[in-house]
């Protein structure tokens, strides 16, 4: 196979990733922009960025992903992207009439230095930014970061532009969601509901990247937080920030901005991220948890009660985002199973930090690794050096599955060779539980392929 040639000698490297557990910044601006009702993402750039970028959404969702670019040539190159970004932003509001258009830059543009703040304030005031209609901006250098950096730079983006403090408060919580699928941000609005919270949740890719096929044409789907949400999140009470890396800087800008204090929290993905966000939700909003999320609770507590010993002592490799990781290594320990090897192209010190905590008493062998170097390379040559019965992360890992024989769970950004990854949520107690029964049903699937004949069980 492709991957033939790794061995488990480990290389010192200062200047070379080999296949990355990341993406470029873009990426993640771009999807977090269409969270928002009635955005079009802009790419400042190149054609080919903006390509690769929708291109990269597309294969994933299975959905077409509107965008735009400035299409950049040799002369906006040279002399820099002003008039091609003021004629987009006319040409775009003239032809589609989106509520907002959401710039990202592109390496290019970042080099060139493009000050797309300057260029806006132009847009405006020749007339080319219709009353009532908006044009915001995040800056995503791609040589720098990943697509969770991107992600959360646009997301910060929607506090600068829209987020406003006016004398009236109201009794709302500000939910920022961190890179997480569709389907888990309608899990989120569910679990809101069912607490009867008042919410408002940004960005929504729900009802954006799942919609249904209804045999008409849209140009903006119906889905995504509206712009006077957007507005609103500064009057709200509290904010909860779901993803250190996505959300952080979003809370404290948001903070800064409207006097509006934060929690930040994980993703709730397993067992005890899913307590802590219902808790901080039942705290800040001052209502108490209703008996049919405590069942939910106990539905996936009797799950993995009866099926500890299939759990217990797995060994499992992950890659991925760190937002992603981090609560998900926690479930597996919660599950009695070892995550001996983790990989995030994204850097940062709360990975590491947050890693050891977990790990130290329970894993202590595990090795981990985040930024540049920590690559799918890494983490296959520390599984050649002893093996796994398990992975979790995305497509890229069906090379190391197929040459190893490891089972894979498919889980995170891209996958690109399976559908309905929008479908099913990971997060809640319900979406934990569709996690456990997809880890139980790869690890007997797996042992019913390949135990000898005699120690096949038809009841396991
Ligand atoms: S890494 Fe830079 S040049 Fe490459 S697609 Fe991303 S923004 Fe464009």
């Amino acid at each position: 196979m492709l991957l033939r040639h790794t061995t488990a000698e480990d290389h010192e490297r200062k200047a070379l990733t080999v296949n990355p557990a990341k993406t470029c910044q873009p990426v993640g601006a771009m999807y977090a922009a269409l969270g928002v009702h009635g955005c079009l993402p802009h790419s400042h750039g190149s054609q080919g960025c903006c390509s690769y970028h929708r291109s990269a959404l597309t294969r994933h969702f299975k959905e077409p992903v509107m965008a735009s670019t400035s299409s950049f040539t040799e002369g906006s190159s040279v002399f820099g992207g002003l008039s091609n970004l003021v004629q987009a932003i006319d040409v775009i509001f003239k032809v589609y009439n989106p509520e907002v258009i959401a710039i990202h830059t592109t390496c290019l543009s970042e080099t060139i230095g493009d000050d797309i703040v300057q260029i806006i304030g132009k847009a405006k005031e020749d007339g080319h930014v219709p009353d009532g209609k908006y044009v915001i901006h995040c800056n995503t250098p791609s040589y720098v970061g990943t697509h969770i950096t991107g992600y959360s730079n646009m997301v910060s983006g929607l506090i600068r532009y829209f987020s406003t403090a006016t004398p009236k408060k109201k009794n709302a919580i500000n939910l920022i969601a961190g890179w997480m699928e569709p389907s888990d941000m309608r899990e989120i609005k569910r679990l809101a509901k069912e607490m009867e919270t008042r919410t408002i949740l940004f960005p929504d890719m729900s009802d954006v990247l799942d919609t249904p096929l209804t045999g008409k044409t849209v140009m903006f789907p119906k889905g995504g937080t509206t712009i006077p949400e957007l507005i609103a999140t500064g009057d709200s009470k509290f904010t909860i920030g779901l993803g250190n890396y996505s959300t952080e800087d979003a809370c404290v800008k948001l903070e800064n901005k409207c006097k509006v204090k934060y929690e930040s929290i994980e993703i709730p993905i397993g067992l005890k991220a899913t307590d802590r966000f219902i808790q901080a939700l039942s705290r800040h909003a001052n209502v108490p948890v209703p008996d049919s999320i405590t069942e939910e609770r106990g539905r996936l507590i009797d799950l993995i009660a009866d099926n500890s010993k299939y759990f217990y002592g797995k060994r499992v490799a992950l890659w991925g985002d760190p937002d992603t990781l981090i609560p998900l290594v926690e479930f597996l320990v919660t599950l009695d199973m070892k995550p001996v090897y983790i990989v995030t192209g994204t850097p940062g010190k709360h990975f590491d930090e947050s890693m050891t905590e977990i790990l130290k008493d329970k894993v202590p062998e595990a090795k981990f690794m985040s930024g540049e170097r920590a690559d799918m390379f890494q983490l296959h040559t520390w599984i050649k050096q002893q093996g796994v019965d398990l992975l979790i992360g995305n497509t890229y890992g069906k090379y190391i599955a197929r040459d190893e024989n490891i089972p894979l769970i498919r889980l995170g950004f891209p996958i690109v060779d399976r559908a309905g990854f929008n479908f099913f949520p990971h997060v809640g107690y319900v979406g934990a539980t569709n996690l456990a029964i997809k880890i139980l049903h790869a690890i007997l699937e797996h042992q019913d392929a390949t135990c000898l004949e005699e120690k096949v069980e038809l009841q396991m």
